[in-house]
């Protein structure tokens, strides 16, 4: 039986974890399961899975989950500590699916107990890579990529020797807008933006991808899990979403992954690494899909990627402004503060005040000095949302 737990349970990741757990119940025993906002989802799962413990992030919540797991030999507990408590349980296999920098903390508890990280949380690696990596060597604990990009480089790389990558080429499906004339970016509304064309995805990283900010996100993800220079990596267009990324080698070869947009594929990998199990996913047709296209990203549309490289060059503490910078502009924008394209004037000026301001890109690279980043970058940029929204 192996242990497991599920960081963010009741997200769109945490549920199609949970699919493939709970299609062969006997082989798991399930630790820990923690959510937010949606008690009744958490009980829910904790009770088919027979979970150790529920733990939500809200406080005020446990009241509720209490009472939702009556009955049940599932402990319940809330708040931000309980969360990390939860992820140090001792546990072979966790999931990292809670969204935003909130995921960092468990996951670098859940890696100091010696787990494997499936990591869907990319926010941890944006703005605290080494940090992670660090931890994960410390502890003899083992990080696998769960971002389809991510999951697909790291299958191209098996067998292969690192120091034979010339580059490695993400996909990017271009999101909500990307047929849209760039003119009317700037009008683009809640509702439109949090529609994807390929993926179903929870409401922020779909907004994210509208924005090209996942993928901006990716590429610094990419630079800090795999070690490679900034200059070797690329982002493509691919409206099909099929081919999730490409390795090319130094003899010229590419390999691409490719696989049907279901995010099963990349969690299942993980879970079942390093052997490959059947999967519960679409067989792809290719004489039926006929066609894959790529077109190059225009970083007029998605000025996103252009400060991505921005961060990738600067390194150090510049990717936790960078993620703090973005999780503020997107709460700006949800809230209708900012409109679509501010995001990134927003994310833009932040960066270029927030290490100035405080030197973070020389700073060591501990939890603190992450923590103290985020805050202020969040500060910054809430001031700079302000005077746009005044
Ligand atoms: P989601 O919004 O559907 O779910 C987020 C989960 O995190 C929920 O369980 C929620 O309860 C929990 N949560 C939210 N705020 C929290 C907080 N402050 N503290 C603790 N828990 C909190 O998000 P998602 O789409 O499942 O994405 C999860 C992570 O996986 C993100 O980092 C995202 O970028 C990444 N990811 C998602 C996909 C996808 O297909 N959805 C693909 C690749 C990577
Ligand atoms: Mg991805």
């Amino acid at each position: 039986m192996r242990r497991i737990s599920i960081l963010g349970a009741t997200g769109s990741i945490g549920q199609n974890t949970i699919d493939l757990i709970a299609r062969a119940p006997g082989d798991y025993e399930v630790v820990a399961l923690t959510g937010a906002g949606n008690i009744s989802q958490l009980a829910a799962d904790a009770r088919r899975l027979n979970a150790q413990i529920a733990v939500t992030a809200h406080e005020h919540l446990l009241d509720d989950l209490r009472a939702a797991l009556t009955g049940s030999e599932t402990e319940a507990a809330a708040g931000t500590a309980a969360i990390t408590e939860a992820a140090a349980r001792p546990a072979d296999w966790v999931m990292s699916a809670i969204v935003g920098a909130a995921g960092l903390e468990p996951g670098l508890a859940a890696l100091q107990q010696g787990s494997t990280l499936a990591l869907a949380n990319k926010e941890s690696l944006v703005c605290a890579g080494q940090l992670m990596l660090a931890t994960a060597r410390a502890h003899n604990a083992r990080i696998l990529p769960v971002d389809s990009e991510h999951s697909a480089v790291f299958q191209a790389l098996v067998g292969e020797d690192i120091s034979a990558v010339e580059r490695v080429i993400i996909t990017a499906s271009g999101g909500a807008f990307r047929d849209w004339p760039v003119e009317k970016l700037a009008t683009a509304t809640l509702a439109q933006a949090s529609s994807h064309p390929n993926w179903d995805m929870g409401q922020r990283i779909t907004i994210d991808s509208a924005s090209m900010f996942n993928k901006a996100m990716e590429l610094i993800e990419t630079k800090e899990f795999f070690g490679v220079r900034p200059d070797q990596i690329e982002a493509v267009v691919h409206p099909e979403s099929m081919i999730h990324a490409l390795v090319g080698f130094r003899d010229g070869a590419l390999m691409a992954h490719v696989g049907p947009p279901d995010m099963r594929h990349a969690i299942g990998y993980a879970l079942h690494w390093p052997e490959r199990r059947s999967l519960p996913v679409e067989r792809l047709d290719l004489a039926a899909i006929g066609q894959l296209s790529f077109r190059a990203p225009c970083e007029t549309r998605w000025p996103a990627l252009r400060l991505a490289r921005e961060v990738m060059e600067a390194g150090g503490l510049s990717g936790a402004v960078f993620n703090a910078a973005k999780e503020t502009a997107l709460d700006g924008f949800i809230a209708g503060d900012i409109g679509f394209t501010q995001m990134s004037d927003v994310v833009e000026e932040v960066l270029s005040r927030v290490p100035a301001a405080a030197g973070q890109n020389d700073a060591a690279f501990t939890l603190d000095n992450v923590a103290e980043t985020d805050h202020l970058a969040r500060q910054e940029a809430r001031s700079v949302i302000n005077r746009k929204a005044g």
